[in-house]
């Protein structure tokens, strides 16, 4: 039975300081880049947050070389630097079949991050509510939480992560401003088919609401399974906010470039919002991404092979340790039950995996609006080396199950 969409969640992390303002007092340090730190700490394999450990394309590196020997050393455009804008509408054509104006329709940011809270703070009056299906990249909490939105959650279901068709309908009121999608998704791996992405679409039509997804995974799918973005159906593209970036795709995490492609006056409003927060993505770095989003389509096949045999290579580990997991088709990120090792909770487990087995996961909570919802869960991550997931490997055989 699919449990119905919740309200607002209960974070209860105050910081003991009445000069802190309110809209910080609901919502915790990320917890995913706190396990990085704690992997750190302990010396062990860092399967938590979700970054490569190998090196990017050199063509990407050397393009970046190249344009600090360039002049580009000043603020681009505050809303994206003219090749790189020009890049990514040529690509969105390309690869999504999305039409877009480098001039009316492309926001440059400083990462997908910045792309998705501007994209929040420019769309969102206080009260409005924004469907975010969960488990949830935990990002979109704080960005409701900051920009004033109701968050409802609406349930996808273990272990296949389906949304219960009545339940997304009842999740859209007349208050509904937007859904926050992720596709492929963070953390459950699921690749949304088009019809789901059409039931969400006629909604979202029908509501006179918007789409903002986050297809920062887009190039890693598995088994042919096919990226679909919702801006190309029905009337969707006046409607959609699409956000992505060159992070996961050239293994960049630590650039910060990132974008969005909306309808000009929703590009309008993230203009204005994304020049005052940040004014603009490192200029350089723009460039050399202008550079890698013409890599040919030999170089997106090979990265969506590299993370299948990763995928591959993870999951049997966790089977056959006793993990209960679902083998996800795009992303690079495992949900494994843990609850066959007999611990209290996901923090426990997180806490034992990683002082006594050298491995950093993220507990299964921090995807959850009531953390309950998420006790029994970790995240394992694999953007690692295949040495690096073998070595893994042998660290969870001393895993033992509880009796
Ligand atoms: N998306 C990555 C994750 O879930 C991390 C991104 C980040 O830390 N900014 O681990």
């Amino acid at each position: 039975m699919a449990k119905r969409a919740r309200g607002v969640p209960a974070f209860g992390f105050r910081i003991a300081d009445a000069r802190v303002a309110d809209r910080v007092q609901h919502f915790p340090e990320s917890v995913i880049r706190e396990m990085t730190r704690v992997a750190a700490r302990h010396d062990a394999i860092n399967l938590a947050q979700g970054f490569p450990d190998f090196d990017p394309p050199r063509e990407i590196v050397d393009a970046a070389r190249a344009a600090l020997e360039g002049p580009h050393h000043q603020y681009a455009i505050t809303w994206g630097a003219k090749p790189l804008r020009d890049a990514i509408a040529a690509k969105a054509k390309r690869f999504n079949g999305i039409d877009a104006d480098p001039e009316a329709n492309v926001v440059v940011t400083c990462g997908s991050t910045e792309a998705m809270m501007t994209a929040m703070l420019s769309v969102v009056n206080p009260g409005d509510e924004v469907v975010i299906p969960e488990p949830f990249y935990e990002n979109y909490g704080p960005d409701a939480i900051v920009s004033g939105a109701r968050a409802i959650f609406l349930p996808m279901a273990w272990p296949s992560w389906e949304l219960d068709e009545e339940a997304l309908k009842a999740a859209f009121t007349p208050r509904t401003k937007a859904i926050v999608l992720n596709t492929p998704n963070n953390p459950t791996g699921k690749v949304f088919s088009r019809s789901e992405l059409k039931l969400i679409a006629d909604l979202v039509e029908d509501r006179g609401a918007l789409a903002i997804t986050d297809e920062i995974y887009e190039h890693i799918t598995y088994g042919g399974k096919a990226h679909i973005s919702i801006a190309t159906l029905g009337s969707m593209a006046d409607r959609t906010v699409t956000i992505n970036g060159i992070s996961k795709t050239y293994s960049v995490t630590g650039w910060r470039v990132g974008w969005a492609i909306a309808p000009k006056t929703i590009a309008d409003a993230m203009k204005r919002v994304h020049d005052f927060l940040t004014v603009g993505a490192p200029h350089p770095l723009q460039i050399a991404g202008a550079v890698a989003l013409g890599f040919p389509d030999s170089y997106y096949t090979e990265l969506a092979a590299m993370y299948a045999r990763k995928r591959d290579l993870l999951w049997e580990a966790l089977r056959s340790v006793g993990f209960e997991v679902t083998r996800p088709d795009g992303a690079y990120y495992i949900v494994a039950d843990h609850t066959p090792f007999g611990f209290a909770d996901d923090w426990a487990f997180t806490d034992h995996l990683v002082k006594e087995i050298g491995i950093a996961v993220v507990p299964g909570s921090s995807f959850y609006s009531d953390p309950a919802d998420g006790r029994r869960f970790v995240r394992f991550m694999f953007s690692r080396k295949d040495e690096t997931l073998r070595e893994a490997a042998a660290r969870l055989e001393k895993l033992e199950p509880a009796k």
